[in-house]
């Protein structure tokens, strides 16, 4: 199983061409790779009428040749400054107007690319690639799976080693030492780790608390294998439970498991997080969910789709989205758990396994 690079150029070019452009330069780098299969950096894509061309430097030069092979190479090489290098291979390859990525390109790159004598006059052309990377392909799936199947192995295997003295750190460090172990090449975010009350700061940062001196943790990881993503939440919860934490768990589960209910071709985005928002407003802790219910994830953390009030986009087979609503309540802790779902033909599909009973 391999994949269409060429396939992937062809549909990114039509959707450039549909709105009047001929030529597009590509410069973020997980669009680059999913547009080549290249997994270096500081290199761009010219597309440019059937003609790709990456433009790179010396040090990517073999590289580029092993895992890009029959694209054309722009190498620059000293004392050619990168600027020169993109107006000559501009210039050669005909280009008089351009779009590019001006969501992911600096002011300063963009001014510096239309100045100069008969410099290219560029305009900005957002978020197509991201339209397409958002439905998975079978080869993408494929790596998912195996991103999942070992960010969950890593969270057994430091669950199994924990220790008494183990800090919110020390287990963020066991979690990307296993999944290096496992073949990952790392955590797909650094992972959150909050015991008792620090697992009420949505995103924050594992620190010197004891994971023992509190009666639950909340752990927020991924793995990237073969550079595809993985994201789950758990909450690690000490022998006895309390009785809040039950029920605020028991609130959050029940949102999670809504909002994966409405996930099927054709379903609105907004409305699968509404099913989830509607669940915890219910119980009365609806100003303590400040975030979306979910997020598109691949060769980046967050990707399209979002699954978040206000938004009108229907999902579609192949896209894979977390499920992850949440309560945060300051000064006692909080609670999200979060699943990775492919929306599949026939509805969905929860790709994540680990157990989600209180009770662990
Ligand atoms: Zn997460
Ligand atoms: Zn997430």
């Amino acid at each position: 199983m391999t994949m269409d690079f060429a396939r992937r150029r062809g549909r990114l070019e039509s959707l450039f061409r549909r709105r009047g452009f001929d030529h597009f330069l590509v410069t973020h780098e997980p669009n680059v790779a999913y547009l080549t299969g290249f997994t270096g950096g500081d290199t761009a894509l010219l597309l440019t009428r059937g003609r790709p061309i990456l433009l790179s430097d010396a040090r990517y030069e073999q590289q580029l040749a092993e895992e890009c092979p029959g694209l054309e190479l722009a190498i620059r090489r000293p004392p050619r400054t990168m600027h020169e290098h993109y107006h000559r291979t501009l210039r050669s390859a005909g280009v008089r107007h351009l779009a590019f990525e001006g969501d992911h390109m600096t002011v300063d790159q963009a001014t510096r690319i239309q100045d100069g004598p008969r410099a290219a006059a560029i305009a900005p052309l957002n978020g197509l690639t991201a339209q397409l990377r958002a439905v998975k392909d079978r080869h993408e799936i494929a790596c998912i799976r195996r991103s999942i199947a070992v960010a969950e192995r890593a969270y057994e295997d430091a669950r199994a080693s924990m220790r008494p003295d183990w800090t919110e750190r020390r287990m963020a460090c066991e979690l990307e030492y296993r999944i290096r172990l496992l073949g990952g090449s790392g955590c797909s975010f650094p992972p959150i780790v909050g015991a008792g009350p620090r697992a009420a700061l949505p995103h924050g940062r594992p620190g010197d608390t004891r994971i023992d001196d509190h009666p639950f943790t909340l752990v927020d990881w991924g793995a990237t294998v073969d550079g595809y993503a993985s994201d789950l939440t758990r909450l690690m919860v000490k022998d006895k439970i309390p009785p809040k934490l039950e029920r605020v768990y028991g609130v959050v589960l029940r949102a999670q498991l809504a909002a994966i209910a409405a996930i099927r071709p054709g379903a609105r985005m907004g409305d699968v997080d509404r099913a989830a928002r509607h669940v915890i407003e219910d119980a009365g802790f609806g100003r303590r969910f400040g975030h979306g219910s979910g997020h598109g994830f691949g060769l980046e953390i967050h990707e399209q789709p979002r699954l978040a009030p206000g938004q009108d986009g229907l999902l579609k087979a192949g896209m894979v989205v977390t499920v992850e609503p949440g309560i945060y309540l300051p000064g006692w802790g909080g609670v999200r758990i979060e699943d990775d779902v492919l929306v599949t033909r026939a509805g969905h599909d929860v790709m994540t396994t680990v157990a989600k009973d209180l009770c662990q």
